[in-house]
């Protein structure tokens, strides 16, 4: 059965394409029965931090991915297998497959004349024993060309001529990445590496070496690149990366697996928000996209309105407790109740598109004064709208039955009154009442709010 691996390196924050590729790999695995590692590449110590491995973790658990092998728990670490890639790598030496090497960049250069030349084979046939300093070199073959089975690119060749004689072992005697990650892939019993687009360079190498080391070389598959609304490849600096910060702003994890699920693939009939199972059922690593796939926030904000409102009302409500506390909410404790935040849930429930909406709808509830935005003040309270207010501040002062029905009727017949249709009259009480023109349905919003309340407010707009 297939046995395929995530592997990233812990040097930043998660990013949302790690846990594409992780998906995609869960993805083969779940389907085909196989089985999935977890594997952090740890190796670069001037770059790993502890940190970035509890956020690779913590966004596997929030994907809901885990390392399946019966034979252990996982994850592995890559330095751990420092032993066995050295052992390679003297392996490789003994045969006669690889070669010590002690020319400078600066020597290489002066030989050729060329600064961007590859390594011209200059220590091949030095027979140099290892020294400090001395890097460990692969013995490329020079003729003939290395085909790689790639499931998503066609079987890509490339001539053997163009393969440098790259290093496999620094000068301190630490494996480079491209052999630990061979030897990992080994020790884990890999069948198919998937993995991103960047290391596509890097896969004629790896499978000179998998032969090498006298193992047949796995399938591959290099997923596409992903990018913004620019179509420039996705990257830390310029875009909104991290995963986290999706899910800090209320994005539903099973509303992002599916999302990224699409990122490159399709699952056919012009369908795309489908349950994870249904997903998996439909994967086809043959059926990834080899062009570049786009990043859509707006695609991925409106298929987590969509996952919000499949949640029932209640589980809706508990989603969206974190951002009904510090330091999301701009309440107190003490200010907030439940109770009241209950009653409009369901109003709330069908208008939010990311759960961390919930507190700009219903601050006004919990707030002493509701925060005015003053660009709804400007628009809502042009000429007339005070004389209005004052009208329905009478009536409402008037009204005993403080529900809904009978406030939109006060807010209709007054607004008649002020030549005013109904959604012109509700502005300024809206604006009075929770300081912004856009939000919950108004005479729902007044009922849970109070008389009392409600008469305050629209008395202070007019003050
Ligand atoms: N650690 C590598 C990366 O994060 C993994 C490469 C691979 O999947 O083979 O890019």
């Amino acid at each position: 059965a297939v046995r395929v691996r995530f592997a990233p390196s812990p040097t930043g924050m998660f990013h949302v394409g790690g846990a594409r590729s992780a998906l995609f790999n869960w993805a083969v695995a779940k389907q085909q029965g196989g089985t999935f590692v977890l594997r952090i590449e740890d190796t670069d110590a001037s770059r790993n931090q502890p940190e970035w491995v509890d956020g690779i973790l913590s966004a596997m658990e929030a994907l809901g991915i885990r390392q399946e092998d019966p034979a252990f728990e996982g994850p592995y670490f890559q330095s751990e297998n420092a032993g066995i890639q050295k052992d390679a790598a003297q392996r490789l030496f003994a045969e006669g497959k690889a070669y010590y090497c002690d020319c400078t960049r600066e020597a290489l250069i002066a030989r050729t004349g060329n600064q961007q030349t590859g390594y011209d084979g200059f220590c091949r046939g030095r027979g140099l024993e290892y020294a400090e300093g001395r890097a460990l070199r692969f013995r490329t073959p020079d003729e003939g060309e290395t085909q790689v089975v790639d499931l998503i690119r066609g079987n890509p060749t490339f001539p053997n001529a163009n393969l440098e004689d790259f290093v496999i072992a620094r000068g301190n005697g630490s494996p480079v990445f491209l052999l630990a990650n061979v030897v990992d892939d080994i020790d884990e019993n890999i069948t198919l590496v998937m993995r991103a687009e960047e290391h596509l360079p890097n896969t004629p190498k790896q499978q000179l070496l998998w032969e090498a080391l006298g193992k047949t070389p796995p399938q591959w598959a290099h997923m596409p690149v992903i990018v913004n609304e620019k179509r420039q490849k996705l990257s830390k600096r310029r875009d909104k990366v991290a995963l986290e910060d999706y899910l800090a702003e209320g994005i539903l994890p099973d509303a992002m697996v599916n999302y990224l699920m699409l990122l490159g693939w399709a699952p056919g009939n012009d369908e795309e928000i489908l349950p994870f199972d249904e997903l998996v059922r439909r994967f086809r690593v043959e059926d990834i996209n080899s062009s570049s796939a786009f990043f859509d926030i707006k695609k991925l904000t409106a298929f987590n309105g969509e996952y919000i409102r499949a949640l029932s009302v209640e589980d809706f409500a508990a989603a969206c407790t974190p951002w009904l506390q510090a330091p999301a909410a701009p309440w107190t404790p003490e200010q907030f109740d439940q109770q009241v935040f209950d009653a409009v849930a369901p109003l709330a429930h069908s208008r939010v598109a990311l759960l961390s909406e919930i507190t700009d709808n219903v601050d006004f509830l919990f707030l002493d004064a509701p925060l005015v935005d003053e660009d709804s003040w400007n628009k809502a309270m042009k000429a007339g709208a005070a004389e209005l207010l004052a009208d329905v501040r009478e009536a409402l002062a008037a009204e005993e039955s403080w529900t809904a029905e009978p406030l939109k009727d006060i807010v209709t017949v007054v607004g008649e009154k002020h030549g005013m249709k109904l959604g012109k009259a509700q502005a300024p009480v809206r604006v009075a009442v929770t300081g912004r023109r856009i939000g919950l349905p108004l005479f729902e919003s007044l009922e849970v709010l109070g008389k009392e309340r409600t008469l305050e407010r629209v008395d202070a707009a007019l003050a």
